[in-house]
C-alpha cells in the first residue's frame, strides 16, 4: 500500500487536487477526468480513489470496485453524450503498454470514430 491516500503516480496527484485535470465526476470510490493526450475526440479515464497498481494486481476482494469503475464508465460515457457506442480499454503491464501505474478504465468514443479494429 502507497503512503500517500492515492498513491504516489501522476494519478495519485490528481487524486488528491495537487495537479489540475478535466474532472467529469467524482465519488467516495473514484474519479473520471479527461486523458492530457487524447487518442480519440472523447477520451477520458476512470481511477480508483485505491491505489491498485494494475489488473494483474487486483483479487477477489477488489470485484465489487472493478464493477463500480464499469458502471461509472458507462454514466460518465451517456453524459458525454456518446450514444452511438465507445470502447473501453484498460492496458495491463508493459507489453499491455501500461505507461501509469495506478489502475484505471479509458473511455474512447465520439461519434463516427472507429479506432484500430479488434
Ligand atoms: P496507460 O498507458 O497507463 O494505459 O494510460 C495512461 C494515460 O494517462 C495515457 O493515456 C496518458 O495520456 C494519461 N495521462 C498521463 N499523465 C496524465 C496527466 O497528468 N493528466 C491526465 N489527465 N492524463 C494523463
Amino acid at each position: 500500500q502507497a503512503a500517500q491516500p492515492g498513491g504516489d503516480t501522476i494519478f495519485g496527484k490528481i487524486i488528491r487536487k495537487e495537479i489540475p485535470a478535466k474532472i467529469l465526476y467524482e465519488d467516495e470510490q473514484c474519479i473520471a477526468f479527461h486523458d492530457v493526450a487524447p487518442q480519440a475526440p472523447t477520451h477520458f479515464l476512470v481511477v480508483p480513489r485505491k491505489p491498485i497498481t494494475q489488473m494483474s494486481k487486483t483479487d477477489d476482494g477488489d470485484a465489487a470496485l472493478l464493477g463500480h469503475l464499469m458502471l461509472v464508465a458507462k454514466n460518465c460515457a451517456e453524459k458525454e453524450g456518446l450514444k452511438k457506442g465507445y470502447r473501453l480499454v484498460v492496458n495491463e503491464g508493459p507489453d499491455g503498454g501500461q505507461s501509469v501505474y495506478h489502475i484505471h478504465v479509458h473511455v474512447l468514443g465520439a461519434d463516427r470514430w472507429a479506432g484500430p479494429r479488434l
